[in-house]
């Protein structure tokens, strides 16, 4: 890739990662079109799931609990950026039924990187979720910062004063390597 600010850039995919790619090319100056094949919204784009969440804990493994609490600070980034809330911070619970497994060894991680956590009494649970039966668990660990995450909005691309300076190309069917070398000019870079 050539120096900032003299290169156009396709980024082929507007998921998450195609979406917060172009963003951060148009930040260091380079021209970029991204493309996708198909309308915002659509179901069959991974990023669009309803059930995606953020959270902490990955038991004893630090590089993942302090990669994840890195995306959190991104996200946030995102949010503020496109004025729209992305996160629902409504907190993640993990049920053990012992104190070795990997709850446990989730709360001491985030303990020791000062992340948010809480051990509850299994009784507690019943207040975060009523029907809870709660008789053979040793204790929740409860995440209160983790939660959902909703990328539909910015997908919204076209639309959002945010995203003019990128060119959106729909192609509606698949955009293949084959196309782009008689699409772009030589000196492109494709992602
Ligand atoms: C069931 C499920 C649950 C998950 N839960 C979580 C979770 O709780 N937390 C979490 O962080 N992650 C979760 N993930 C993972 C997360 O959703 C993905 O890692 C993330 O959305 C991937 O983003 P992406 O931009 O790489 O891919 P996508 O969102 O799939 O975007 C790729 C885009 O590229 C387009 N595209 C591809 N090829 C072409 C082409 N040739 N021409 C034009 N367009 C093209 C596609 O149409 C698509 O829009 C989950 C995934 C699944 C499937």
């Amino acid at each position: 890739m050539s120096a900032a600010g003299d290169s156009t850039i396709t980024v082929i995919g507007a998921g998450i990662f195609g979406v917060c790619t172009a963003l951060e090319l148009l930040d260091r100056g380079h021209s970029v079109t991204l493309i996708e094949q198909f309308e915002d919204g659509d179901s069959r784009t991974t990023s669009n799931g309803i059930t995606r969440n953020i959270r902490f804990s990955h038991g004893d493994d630090l590089w993942y609990t302090r990669s994840a609490r890195a995306a959190k600070t991104l996200w946030t980034n995102l949010e503020a950026r496109l004025a729209t809330e992305l996160m629902d911070e409504c907190g993640v619970a993990w049920f053990s039924h012992d104190e070795e497994g990997w709850a446990g060894a989730s709360q001491k991680t985030l303990e020791a990187e000062g992340i948010p956590v809480e051990r509850l009494d299994p009784s507690e649970g019943t207040k975060l979720y009523p029907s809870f039966g709660y008789d053979d668990l040793a204790f929740i660990v409860l995440e209160p910062d983790a939660g959902v995450l909703s990328f539909s909005t910015p997908l919204q691309s076209g639309t959002r004063p945010e995203f003019r300076p990128i060119r959106m190309w729909k192609t509606q069917t698949p955009f293949t390597a084959a196309a782009a070398w008689t699409v772009f000019p030589s000196r492109s870079a494709l992602i």
